[in-house]
């Protein structure tokens, strides 16, 4: 019945590597999930560009150039806004600093373009207002340049999801995301989402994996969800490791221990109702 379990699960387009992890699914309670690419569509595009010293389309420019080797979501979107071919001889240097954005020579100046902790990291000075969005601070030879805010939507399927995941007797969901405070709190409230941890570093994931795992009983099984370049460690570390492989990296699909082979998130709890079905059969 554990093999109608998998045939089952993967007809439906859920992926599961082995039987022992229909078992542990039954048994979850705790859904960890990543916010962009599994919560969110991964999409970003750009709302608002600010300069006082330079053009809004100069800055544009330098932080498209500054991130065109990146395949970031951030990256791809300031590709997207820029919409000209990059000439990738003006680009002489290039560093991306996960979790923190992107350093760059771009026409021999140094380009520095990411989130509020890369701005502090240089010694650079940026806007410090009230912000609504994600947003990419930009420099240029350490001298502060102004900022992009960028936004992505949530998935349709993802209120449905944590609805689904309640139903299916899970207790606790958990969103963890390295974006800033603003856009995570209005992203888990929107979904009804219990805890919410922002502005991680892709180290401090795993870290906040282990802090749930001390709250919780070794009985109580515990998911994680992701979909991304920096969630392998996570994934690995979860009792369960759940992809989205929709739009999910490799190196992801590997790491994990259920692939759901679509963008929608609400399969997990498909997944749940599969396993418990399953495990009243085996027993
Ligand atoms: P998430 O947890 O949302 O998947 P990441 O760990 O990939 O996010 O990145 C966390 C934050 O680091 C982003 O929200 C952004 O502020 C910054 N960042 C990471 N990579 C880049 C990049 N290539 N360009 C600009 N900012 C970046
Ligand atoms: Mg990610």
């Amino acid at each position: 019945s554990f093999f109608g379990g998998i045939g089952g699960a993967s007809r439906k387009g859920i992926l599961v590597k082995g039987s022992n992890y229909l078992e542990i699914l039954s048994k979850t309670e705790i859904i960890v999930f990543d916010k962009t690419g599994t919560l969110t569509k991964g999409v970003f595009n750009v709302q608002e560009i600010h300069s006082d010293v330079i053009s809004k389309e100069e800055l544009l420019e330098l932080a498209a150039y500054a991130e065109s080797y990146s395949n970031h979501p951030i990256s791809l979107s300031l590709k997207r806004a820029y919409d000209k071919k990059i000439n990738n001889q003006r680009i002489t240097d290039v560093e991306e600093i996960s979790g923190y954005g992107v350093v760059a020579v771009v026409d021999n100046k140094k380009i520095t373009a990411g989130n509020i902790k890369l701005m502090e990291t240089m010694n650079i000075t940026y806007f410090k207002g009230e912000i609504t969005g994600t947003v990419v601070h930009v420099a240029v030879d350490n001298v502060y340049a102004g900022y992009i805010v960028i936004a992505d939507e949530v998935k349709s399927d993802s209120e449905k999801a944590i609805i689904d995941l309640k139903l299916s007797g899970i207790k606790q969901t958990v969103m963890l995301t390295g974006d800033n405070k603003n856009v995570a709190n209005k992203v888990s409230k929107e979904l009804g989402i219990d805890t919410v941890y922002s502005e991680l570093l892709p180290g401090d994931k795993v870290e906040k994996l282990e802090e749930l795992f001390m709250q919780k009983s070794s009985k109580v099984k515990l998911a994680f969800v992701g979909d991304g370049i920096n969630d392998a460690p996570v994934l690995a570390r979860a009792d369960i490791g759940i992809a989205m492989g929709g739009l999910g990296s490799d190196a992801a699909i590997e790491a994990a221990d259920i692939v759901i082979m679509t963008d929608e998130p609400s399969k997990i709890a498909t997944a749940i109702k599969i396993s418990k079905k399953t495990l009243r059969i085996a027993y």
